[in-house]
């Protein structure tokens, strides 16, 4: 890993670092017969593609009271982890919960909002080449806390399904769980099956088919996002202490071969300091043939900015899912930089705090996203009504704008509605 300067940085190296998507294109024809498969064909079809793609054969699709022994059985240790975990995720969302309102804006003219929870919605908790109970408990608690009535959980079956996902699955409080992954899972939530209930919503992170099947059923359910490979950006100056940053890129590595890394800084000592760093924990760490992989991607660097200034503006295009910042004046860059999943501020806040236990929610959007959309938080799992009221005087006030535009716009039937209301 060399240090790479920005100003040399050549059209095919800004495309690699910023269009990062989500890699389903090449499964897309796949994942649409997968989809209409479960659709046509329901539970026989979910439990055929689990025998092939996971190599279990599932006879009850339903595992919720598995999910429940699972917790039972924990360890205190692990008990009181998920329990810590899960109570101060629930806490930051219940922050977030939005209060009804309604307001006189002029006389006669009261207008609000109003917040109603979905009432049914899927999350999906992945489980295919590792287990994610951390994943759990961002997907399924702001749900609840949303006030969602029927929270089923999906994740991929094995042998032994992970007890640890399970426990954080009942931990934070789904009402089903089923055994079932991939593109079948979402095909199946989306549409319903004889076992598995449709649901209005889709939410939570996988790999390719998953993500493709969220883009499929997209329309006939609501989705979250496509969400596709982690990253993280890090902003740096010359306080930051590169060992950190090291070790924050190389935790970001070691989730996917695919994970984008990169850190920026306008200090040459520091990013030089970060490249020698990054070499010399690369090896210490367990997953270093992943991480390894991550680090070597056309989207991962350290680079080198001219300036504060530069640096910002790269963070801002970057628009990472997890953006970090480590330097003196860290608010003051954060203030300049629009587009973040979420961020994480000084030495003493890792990533990794908000992807298991700070409380913030771990689900983000990757692959520039982050320009227009947030991550999964108690919004997701709630609809919104305006409401409004107007008496006699503050129609009458407004009659002569309604009726004006109405036939303006050759609707006779819209302004005569109004004009009815005052005749004797
Ligand atoms: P997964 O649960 O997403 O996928 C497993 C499923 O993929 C299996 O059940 C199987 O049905 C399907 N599958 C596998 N090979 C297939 C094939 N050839 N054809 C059709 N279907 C196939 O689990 P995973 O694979 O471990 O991926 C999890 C992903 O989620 C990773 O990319 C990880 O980084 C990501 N993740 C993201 C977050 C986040 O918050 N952003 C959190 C946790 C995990």
């Amino acid at each position: 890993m060399n240090v790479r300067e920005l100003a040399d940085l050549g059209p095919d190296d800004r495309r690699a670092l910023f269009d990062r998507d989500a890699g389903i294109e090449g499964v897309r024809d796949d994942v649409r017969d997968i989809v209409s498969r479960v659709r046509e064909e329901g539970d026989v079809a979910v439990r055929e593609f689990c025998e092939e793609f996971d190599g279990v054969s599932v006879g009850n699709l339903e595992i919720t009271d598995a999910a429940e022994r699972a917790y039972d059985e924990l360890d205190d240790e692990m008990r009181e982890t998920i329990e810590t975990a899960a109570e101060n995720v629930r806490e930051f969302h219940e922050a977030q919960l939005p209060q009804d309102w309604r307001r006189e804006f002029s006389s006669g003219r009261e207008l609000g909002r109003r917040f109603r929870p979905l009432e049914r919605v899927g999350v999906y908790v992945p489980g295919g080449a590792a287990a994610y109970p951390s994943s759990a408990l961002m997907g399924v608690i702001p749900a609840k806390v949303a006030g969602v009535e029927q929270v089923a959980v999906a994740t991929p079956p094995a042998e032994e399904t992970n007890p640890v996902t399970l426990a954080a699955v009942h931990a934070a409080g789904a009402d089903a769980v089923f055994n079932v992954g991939g593109a079948q899972a979402v095909a199946a939530l989306a549409y319903g099956t004889e076992q598995i209930d449709r649901v209005q919503k889709i939410v939570g992170p996988g790999n390719k088919w998953v993500t493709a099947a969220k883009a499929e059923v997209q329309g006939d359910a609501a989705i979250d996002f496509l969400a596709g490979p982690s990253e993280v950006l890090v902003v740096a100056d010359d306080t930051a202490d590169p060992r950190l940053v090291a070790a924050d890129l190389l935790a970001q590595a070691e989730h996917d071969p695919e994970a984008s890394v990169v850190a920026v800084t306008d200090d040459e000592e520091t990013a030089e300091e970060i490249v020698a760093e990054v070499e010399t924990q690369l090896p210490e760490r367990e997953r270093s043939g992943v991480a390894g992989q991550a680090l070597d991607g056309d989207a991962s660097g350290v680079f080198l900015a001219r300036s504060p200034s530069e640096a910002i503006l790269f963070a801002e295009e970057y628009a990472a899912e997890h953006l970090s910042i480590q330097a003196e004046d860290d608010e003051e860059i954060l203030d300049r930089i629009d587009s973040a999943g979420s961020a994480f501020l000084g030495p003493f806040t890792p990533v990794a705090a908000g992807d298991y236990a700070s409380g913030t929610n771990h689900v983000l959007p990757t692959n520039g996203l982050a320009k227009i959309t947030g991550g999964l938080s108690v919004d997701t799992f709630l609809r919104e009504t305006t409401v409004q009221r107007l008496d006699e005087d503050g129609l009458s006030d407004l009659s002569e704008t309604i009726t004006t535009l109405a036939e303006a716009e050759g609707l006779e039937a819209h302004a005569e509605s109004v004009r009815k209301r005052f005749e004797d």
